[in-house]
């Protein structure tokens, strides 16, 4: 069945991106709203809106009733969860089918088998994909925790099996410290993510984090091509390449086949992101997690290979099969995006939402803006800081940051602190220019080398 009306279980910026895939493919759009987002961008966009509750995302966009009730009312015949929210909630999927419509992403199913960490773990060492080294399975209480540190030594890292977005993990040094830890990390995450269960992985030093874009019909199972994201701060991405640099050919293949091989294996349906640590040294890769939705970063594998990701994910699950074969997905030219946040850099991060009162894009070939912006509009402080992802393409990856650059200094968005001067310095870094960068790069440059006092606003020459 095609699918001719989507609810959008979403807000911000991936809302609009989804409507605009719907519109293109003829579908009409219902967006679902808080009481605080009555005047966001996507309610505009949107050819219906239906308030869903209070600005509490737990009573509004987390609540599956609430969302299920206005997709009945609404008539609609699919639905998109878009990231975050109840994108990786498998009862939720399970909820739309179970009212006769579509989930535009995995069966709930496919969702707990790999969204649960620790399967998804087993079902990559099924497929032959080499995962990080650590315990087998969750880990019951202190005694098994201590029987693994005594094999792959430290320093480790203490895993929820259903964290995600950065949280529930705990890195410890030594076993004194695993002690201390262990039982904390193990309340964190039951209040958290509502599952105490803990895994153990060893601390890959130095590793970068390279992730593969894969599709699946049910039947074929082919990649997009891999993504670079080591640039993070709390163990979330703040600028994404496509496709990843110096990685050696065989190594790139390997990985890219690797991630089809766990979509095989499951018979994956829709979009997903198979997540690896990569270390450039002994060009070994390790499995870390899939997520089984679209990803934030999406926008540059589709600068690179010339594909509209979420119009796929429409039409996969509009029963299609998948419109392209492996063969025909190349790679043309470098992708970078950054993650402009409505964030105070001079302050430690704080989160600083409020009314935008200038907003000034400019406009180039190759470069493309996501955002749910616009003059006027005030962000309400209930949800996360993501104001829109600046995505650049180049030939080569150095006419992509030149051009990048010149971006950067002309986009004017004004009312809020943004991470802009982040993004700034991260261009003009040696470190980044060259490529030599690892998950803990950002943090440490933050923390010594740094001082984003020195790159206040551009000076326009
Ligand atoms: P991506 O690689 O797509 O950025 P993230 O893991 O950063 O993936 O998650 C995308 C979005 O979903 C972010 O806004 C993040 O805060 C949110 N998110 C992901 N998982 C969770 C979770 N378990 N709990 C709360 N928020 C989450
Ligand atoms: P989340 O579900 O929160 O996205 P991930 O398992 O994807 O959690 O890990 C998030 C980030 O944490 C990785 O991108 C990496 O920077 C770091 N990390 C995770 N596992 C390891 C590990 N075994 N060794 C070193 N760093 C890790
Ligand atoms: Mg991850």
């Amino acid at each position: 069945m095609t699918i001719r009306s989507v609810l959008i279980a979403n807000r911000g910026e991936i809302a609009v991106r989804i409507i605009g895939a719907a519109k293109a493919l003829g579908i009409r759009t219902v967006q679902v709203h808080s009481t605080a987002d009555a005047d966001m961008l996507a309610v505009r966009l949107a050819d219906e809106a239906i308030e869903i509750g209070p600005p509490a995302p737990k009573k509004s966009y987390l609540n599956i009733e609430a969302v299920m009730a206005a997709a009945r009312t609404a008539n609609v015949d699919a639905v998109h969860p878009g990231y975050g929210f109840l994108s990786e909630n498998g009862d939720f999927a399970d909820a739309v089918t179970a009212a006769g419509m579509i989930f535009v992403g995995p069966s709930g199913e496919a969702i707990r088998l790999l969204g649960d960490k620790v399967t998804a773990r087993e079902v990559a060492m099924r497929a032959g994909v080499p995962t990080v080294p650590g315990s087998r399975g969750r880990v019951s209480d202190l005694a098994e925790a201590r029987g693994i540190a005594d094999q792959t030594g430290f320093p480790l890292i203490i895993k929820a099996a259903a964290g995600g977005g950065g949280r529930g993990i705990r890195i410890v040094e030594t076993i004194a410290d695993l002690e201390k830890q262990f039982p904390l990390a193990s309340a964190e995450a039951a209040a958290a993510f509502g599952d105490g269960g803990l895994y153990i992985e060893k601390v890959i030093t130095r590793a970068r984090h390279v992730e593969v874009q894969i599709f699946g019909d049910g039947r074929n199972f082919v990649h997009f091509h891999e993504r670079e994201c080591s640039l993070q701060r709390r163990r979330q991405k703040v600028w994404e390449e496509a496709p990843a640099f110096q990685l050696p050919p065989v190594v790139r293949q390997q990985l890219c086949e690797s991630a089809v091989a766990l979509a095989r294996e499951v018979g994956y349906k829709g979009a997903g992101t198979v997540e690896y640590l990569y270390d450039d040294e002994t060009r070994e890769f390790y499995f870390i997690e899939v997520n089984t939705r679209i990803q934030v970063e999406h926008p540059v594998t589709e600068m690179i290979t010339g594909f509209d990701l979420v119009q796929e994910m429409l039409k996969v699950a509009g029963g299609a099969p998948l419109s392209v074969a492996q063969d025909d997905i190349g790679i043309r030219g470098h992708a970078i995006e950054c993650r402009i946040n409505a964030e105070d850099p001079f302050k430690g991060f704080a989160p600083a939402p409020g009314l935008i009162q200038r907003l000034s894009v400019p406009s180039r070939a190759h470069v493309r803006f996501d955002t749910m912006l616009y003059e006027g509009y005030t962000i309400p402080p209930f949800y996360d800081s993501l104001l829109g992802k600046l995505i650049v393409w180049g030939q080569t990856r150095s006419e992509c940051l030149d051009r990048l650059r010149r971006t950067l200094e002309e986009l004017i968005i004004d009312g809020v602190p943004t991470t802009m001067p982040l993004h700034q310095a991260l261009a003009d870094a040696p470190a980044v220019q060259s490529g030599a960068i690892h998950t803990r790069f950002l943090e440490s440059w933050l923390e010594t080398d740094f001082s984003l006092r020195n790159v206040t606003k551009p000076e326009v020459a």
